[in-house]
C-alpha cells in the first residue's frame, strides 16, 4: 500500500522514519516547502503544495494512495481540508495525527483568544515587551499593535512581517527547554509572551518558563479541522494503522 504523510511537524518525520523499510508499504513525506531547508527524511519526500482539494484528488489517484496521514501541524487548516474532501472524492482512507493541545494548569496565567488579531487587541493598549512565538505568517496581525516592544522568534528571516519600530528579532529552531526560555525572557524583560496552542513538548519550555516568573500568557486556540479518525501520537498512529489493515484484510479489502 502507498501511504501520504502530510507533515510539516517532528510528529510526521518521526512517523516517516517508523515506517521507512517496511516491505509491505510505499511511505511518501510530503511538505509544504515553507523552510528552506527541512531536515532530511528516511522516506521518498515531495515538496510544495498538490494544488487545491482537486490537485491533491489527482496526486492521490495517480500515486495510487490507499491511506493519507494528515500530519501536519495543529493550525495547518487548510491542508487539513482539503486532505478530508480529496480522501472523500477518492474513497481513500484519512488518518489525523494531532498532537493534544496544552491546557492550563496551577500558576498559569493565560488569556485564550480564538485568532491572531485578537491576540493583539488582548495585549492591551499600554506598551510592554512582548514575546512573539507565533510563525512567521502570523506577524502582521501584531502591526495593529504598534505600541508594544516585539522579541519575535522565528525559523525562517521575518523580513518586513512586522512592521512596526523596535522588534528583535531572534533566528532559531526548537526544541527549547524551560530554562533557556527563562533565561531569554528575563534577558528581554519579558512582560507577555503570545503563542499558539500548538501542544507537545518540544516548544512547551516558553509556557513553563512563563508559569515560574509569573507572566501572563496568550494564547492562541487551535482552528477547527474536519472530521477524521483521529490519534494523538506515532505510537498510536502505527497501532491504528496495524488494527485498520487487519480489520481491511477480514473484510477482503
Ligand atoms: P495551510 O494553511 O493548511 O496550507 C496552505 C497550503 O499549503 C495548502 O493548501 C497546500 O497547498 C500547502 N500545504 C500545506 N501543508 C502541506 C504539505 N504537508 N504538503 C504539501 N502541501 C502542503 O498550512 P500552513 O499553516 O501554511 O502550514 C504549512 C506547513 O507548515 C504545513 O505542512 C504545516 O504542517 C507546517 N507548519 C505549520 C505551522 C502553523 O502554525 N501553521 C507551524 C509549524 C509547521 P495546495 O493547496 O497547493 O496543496
Amino acid at each position: 500500500m502507498h501511504v501520504l504523510v502530510l507533515g510539516g511537524v517532528t510528529e510526521a518525520s518521526a512517523l516517516a522514519a517508523r515506517l521507512a523499510g517496511r516491505s509491505d508499504l510505499d511511505v511518501t513525506l510530503s511538505l509544504a516547502g515553507r523552510t528552506s531547508n527541512p531536515k532530511p527524511a528516511p522516506v521518498p519526500t515531495r515538496v510544495g503544495g498538490f494544488g487545491g482539494a482537486e490537485g491533491l484528488a489527482r496526486w492521490l489517484a495517480e500515486h495510487r494512495v490507499g491511506l493519507v496521514i494528515d500530519a501536519t501541524h495543529p493550525f495547518a487548516a487548510m491542508i487539513a481540508r482539503n486532505a478530508a474532501a480529496a480522501c472523500a472524492q477518492r474513497g481513500v482512507q484519512l488518518l489525523a495525527l494531532r498532537r493534544p493541545p496544552w491546557r492550563a494548569t496551577s500558576g498559569d496565567r493565560w488569556t485564550e483568544v480564538a485568532a491572531m488579531p485578537e491576540a493583539a487587541a488582548a495585549l492591551g493598549p499600554a506598551p510592554r515587551r512582548v514575546f512573539l512565538t507565533v510563525g512567521r505568517l502570523e506577524l502582521p496581525a501584531f502591526a495593529a499593535a504598534p505600541q508594544h516592544r516585539y522579541i519575535v522568534r522565528t525559523i525562517e528571516p521575518i523580513g518586513d512581517a512586522l512592521p512596526v519600530s523596535g522588534v528583535i528579532a531572534i533566528q532559531d529552531r526548537g526544541p527549547f527547554g524551560e530554562a533557556e526560555e527563562r533565561t531569554l525572557m528575563r534577558e528581554h524583560g519579558v512582560e507577555a509572551v503570545v503563542t499558539k496552542n500548538s501542544g507537545g513538548a518540544a516548544t512547551y519550555g516558553k509556557i513553563a518558563a512563563a508559569r515560574t516568573l509569573g507572566l501572563p500568557v496568550v494564547m492562541v486556540a487551535r482552528p477547527q479541522k474536519p472530521d477524521a479518525p483521529t490519534v494523538e501520537s506515532v505510537d498510536a498512529a502505527l497501532a491504528w494503522m496495524e488494527a485498520h489493515g487487519r480489520a481491511s484484510q477480514r473484510r477482503g479489502v
